[in-house]
């Protein structure tokens, strides 16, 4: 696409948007030209606070479905729509509410912890929602004498056990982009760029490694973490352990910084399924939409507000 078309595209968009009464939010790892015309972009429970508390009638949301699927179940008097039904998320795929429900009967005392990466029928199984953002402050916030399933991710669970000193049962469940983030390339960024700074993210297959060998100019972070560390540090090259997409970000915040990506392989196909066209398209024919069952999401909406209030 031409830069012309590109930015005829970006002009169209925003006139649907305000012509429909839509806000636009876009992920930290949608793609550039995407980002640019969204009214907010951030990580999860920014997002998740900005559906909350939207004054427009609708929602489109630049990002995989299960993030559509909460910002639903916070609004539940707006109308949310993804500009594409198959942006899916492997993690979230981790983990069904059956596979759960048979968990919680195992550990019938413990309290179920569930980062935002799940599905509604999940979420209406959980006492708390977490993202990488404020994980530690919800385990923090449960009674030390208390049980924790924390689910899905693997990697998080770890690095939580780490940071907080709790034991955790922790699922097996991983996400296929940042599992590929391995500890050799966080050694071999170490050794190569010896004046860079590492922004890891924790759900990365190296963080809790990363935790037990880094150095420190290791950080692990949430992706908006990451944006506000680079933004204040004196520090000018920062190497970038997660979805590249949060390059961007990084670079029309922190101008003038250098940012690169850890692998360049750190690719989520189902982020990248939404494209300017479809939010477009979206916008234009009103597509589509995203509803929970409303039981459901009365009983997801506690363990998400839950996770809104703690910071
Ligand atoms: S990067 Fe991983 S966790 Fe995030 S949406 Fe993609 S598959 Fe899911």
């Amino acid at each position: 696409m031409s830069l012309a078309t590109l930015a005829t595209m970006q002009d169209e968009v925003k006139a649907l948007a305000r012509e429909r009464d839509a806000v636009i939010l876009a992920h930290n790892y949608q793609v550039p030209e995407v980002q640019d015309v969204a009214d907010y972009v951030g990580d999860s429970l920014g997002l998740s606070r900005q559906a909350a508390a939207t004054q427009a009638s609708a929602i489109v949301f630049c990002g995989v479905h299960f993030m559509a699927e909460t910002a639903a179940i916070l609004s539940p008097d707006k109308t949310v729509l993804i500009p594409d039904l198959d942006a899916g998320c492997s993690l979230a795929a981790s983990i069904t509410a059956d596979q759960l429900r048979a968990w919680k009967a195992e550990n019938p005392d413990a309290v179920v912890v569930s980062y935002v990466n799940t599905t509604a029928d999940v979420k209406a199984e959980t006492d708390y929602c977490c993202t990488s953002g404020n994980a530690k402050a919800v385990i923090e916030a449960i009674p030390a004498d208390r049980e924790i399933l924390f689910l899905p991710d693997l990697y998080l669970g770890l690095w939580l056990e780490r940071v907080t000193g709790r034991r955790l049962k922790i699922w097996m469940g991983e996400c296929h982009v940042h599992a590929g983030i391995r500890p050799a390339d966080i050694v071999r960024w170490q050794e190569e760029a010896p004046d860079a700074e590492f922004l890891v993210h924790p759900e990365c297959g190296c963080a809790s490694q990363c935790m037990a060998f880094g150095n420190e100019r290791t950080h692990i972070l949430s992706t908006e973490g990451m944006v506000k560390f680079a933004k204040s540090s004196p520090k000018n090259r920062f190497l970038v352990a997660t979805e590249v997409g949060i390059l961007h970000r990084l670079a029309k915040e922190a101008p003038g910084k250098r940012f690169e990506p850890v692998s360049e392989e750190a690719l989520c196909r189902y982020m990248k399924m939404i494209t300017l066209e479809k939010l477009r398209d979206s916008l234009r024919d009103w597509k589509h939409v995203v509803a929970v069952e409303p039981e459901t999401a009365a009983r997801a909406r506690l363990a998400i507000e839950r996770m809104v209030a703690i910071a």
